[in-house]
């Protein structure tokens, strides 16, 4: 994907503060973090958002999730983090290029969801 900035980033063709990266995953800081830790998981593969994964997905997806945690407790989540992923224009996602946020920190993150 020629435009997609993750993917100029996984080219390196834009700077990232790089945390973690195998042949299939890179994760890196988020430039304008919410907490005082925030990166972003991703797979090297271009896929638009979580509403386009498909089947033979299924592995990675998978690969990605059971990173999550260890890089969380890694960036000093060690008493928990919360897992974002803003999809389409409805979940308010702005780089359409699949990505997991990772946020945590020292204090409890604000609550998101509100029962009515
Ligand atoms: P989303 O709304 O889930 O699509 O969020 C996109 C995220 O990407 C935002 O939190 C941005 O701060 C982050 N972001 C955008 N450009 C970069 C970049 N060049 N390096 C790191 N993070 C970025
Ligand atoms: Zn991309």
């Amino acid at each position: 994907m020629d435009n997609c900035i993750f993917c100029k980033i996984i080219r390196k063709e834009i700077p990232s503060n790089k945390i973690y990266e195998d042949d299939e995953i890179l994760a890196f800081n988020d430039i304008n973090p919410a907490a005082p830790v925030h990166f972003l998981l991703i797979p090297k593969l271009h896929i638009d958002s979580l509403a386009e994964i498909q089947d033979n997905h299924q592995k990675l997806l998978g690969k990605m999730l059971l990173l999550a945690p260890k890089l969380a407790k890694e960036q000093g989540c060690d008493d928990g983090f919360r897992t974002i992923i803003n999809t389409g224009r409805i979940g308010g996602q702005e780089v359409f290029h699949l990505h997991f946020h990772i946020i945590g920190g020292r204090e409890r993150l604000p609550v998101m969801i509100h029962h009515g």
